[in-house]
């Protein structure tokens, strides 16, 4: 299991697990990574959450990529395993 398949992660504000949550806390409700402060308490993200946010999309992309990948790979597998038994 990789990081950004747990349940409770990755944060949506910094994009990374939440155990390693760098969002500051919110001043007005003391939230912590919430994407509500963003909008409404007039919390700014930070660069560095904003490249936490980018590179966890990409690694999310590239597993689904891989993982399609992988089902081609099954899906030809199958077929071969078919004709030969024909
Ligand atoms: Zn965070
Ligand atoms: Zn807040």
């Amino acid at each position: 299991m990789t990081y950004y398949e747990q349940e409770e992660g990755p944060c949506q504000c910094c994009g990374r697990p939440v155990d390693d949550c760098i969002c500051p806390e919110c001043e007005q409700c003391g939230g912590v990574g919430d994407p509500k402060c963003y909008e409404e308490h007039g919390l700014v993200l930070s660069e560095q959450q904003l490249q936490g946010q980018r590179d966890t999309a990409r690694a999310i992309e590239k597993a689904r990529a891989e993982e399609m990948e992988l089902l081609d790979e099954l899906e030809r597998e199958m077929r071969d395993a078919q004709g030969s038994s024909s």
